[in-house]
C-alpha cells in the first residue's frame, strides 16, 4: 500500500534532497514550501521526468492555521499521513545581546513551534492507524550550542527534547520519532561561508569532505524503512563533531 509522506520546507536544500529520495522510493510526497514556489515547481516538473508524481503544497509552517489547513487537504485527499519529516528552518547570526522579541518568535517559532503544530495535526491520524514515523530535521547546534546561534541553537534543543520525550509518549502506538542532528551542509543556508570558510571545514572534519543534502536524505530513507530506533538524534557531521 502506498505510504503518504509529507516534507516541510521542501522547495530548497535538505528538504528538497529528502523529497526527491522518498519520492524516488515509491512513498506519495507532499512537498510543502513557503515562499520558492518556483523552486517548488521546478522539484516536481524534474521528478515528473522520471515519471514520479509528487504534490507541492503552500504553507507558512510557523502558523498554525495554515498547517491545519494543509494537514487536512493532505488527510482530505490521501485518508492518512505515514511519514513526517519536519525540516523546514531558518538560521541567524546575531550577538544574543541584540536578539530581539521578534527574533526570537521568527527563529522559535519557524524551527521549533512548527514542529510542535505539525506534530499534533498529523499524530490523531497516526494513533488511529497505530503506525508512523516523524523525523525532525534538527543540528549538531541543539546538542553543543553556537556562539551567535543562541536562538537557533534553542530550537534545535528544544526539538531534540521534543523527539525524546514524544518517542516515549508515542512508541506505545507504533510512532516512532527520530532526530538528525547535521553538521554543515551545502546549502543556501551556509551561502554566508567563503570558500576560505569551507575548506577550513573540511580540515577540520576527520572524513575530510563537506556534508552534502543527500547524506541526510539517506539516513531519512533509512529511518523511513527502520522499525526499531525510535527517540534517537543521529548526528551526520563526518566526525566533525563527536558527543
Ligand atoms: P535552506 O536551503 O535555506 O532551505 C530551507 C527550507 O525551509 C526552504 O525550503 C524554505 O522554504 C523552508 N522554510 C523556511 N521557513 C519556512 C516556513 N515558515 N514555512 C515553510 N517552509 C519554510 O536550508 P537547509 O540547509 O536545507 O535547512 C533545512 C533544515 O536543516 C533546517 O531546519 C536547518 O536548520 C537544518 N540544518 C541545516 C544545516 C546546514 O548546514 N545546512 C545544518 C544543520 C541543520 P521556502 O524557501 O519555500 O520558504
Amino acid at each position: 500500500m502506498e505510504r503518504i509522506a509529507i516534507v516541510t520546507g521542501a522547495s530548497k536544500g535538505i528538504g528538497r534532497e529528502i523529497a526527491k529520495q522518498l519520492a524516488k522510493n515509491k512513498i506519495k510526497v507532499i512537498a510543502n514550501y513557503n515562499q520558492s514556489e518556483k523552486e517548488a515547481l521546478e522539484l516536481k516538473k524534474e521528478l515528473e521526468q522520471e515519471n514520479i508524481t509528487i504534490e507541492i503544497m503552500k504553507a507558512d509552517v510557523s502558523k498554525r492555521e495554515q498547517v491545519k489547513k494543509m494537514v487536512q487537504n493532505v488527510l482530505g485527499k490521501y485518508k492518512k499521513i505515514n511519514i513526517l519529516v519536519n525540516n523546514a528552518g531558518i538560521s541567524e547570526y546575531k550577538m544574543f545581546r541584540d536578539e530581539t522579541d521578534e527574533d526570537w518568535n521568527r527563529v522559535i517559532n519557524t524551527n521549533l513551534y512548527s514542529a510542535f503544530a505539525m506534530t499534533q495535526e498529523v499524530i490523531p491520524n497516526m494513533v488511529q492507524n497505530q503506525e508512523g514515523c516523524i523525523i525532525n530535521i534538527s543540528s549538531i547546534w541543539g546538542l553543543t550550542g553556537a556562539s551567535l546561534e543562541v536562538l537557533y541553537s534553542i530550537s534545535k534543543a528544544g526539538m531534540n527534547g521534543m523527539t525524546k520525550a514524544l518517542a516515549k509518549e508515542l512508541g506505545p502506538s507504533n510512532i516512532r520519532v527520530n532526530a538528525i542532528a547535521p553538521g554543515a551542509i551545502d546549502t543556501d543556508m551556509n551561502a554566508n561561508l567563503t570558500k576560505k570558510e569551507w575548506n577550513q571545514l573540511q580540515e577540520e572534519t576527520p572524513l575530510g569532505k563537506i556534508g552534502m543534502p543527500e547524506d541526510i536524505a539517506k539516513c531519512v530513507k533509512w529511518l523511513v524503512e527502520d522499525n526499531f530506533t525510535t527517540g534517537q538524534i543521529i548526528s551526520i557531521n563526518g566526525g566533525w563533531v563527536i558527543t
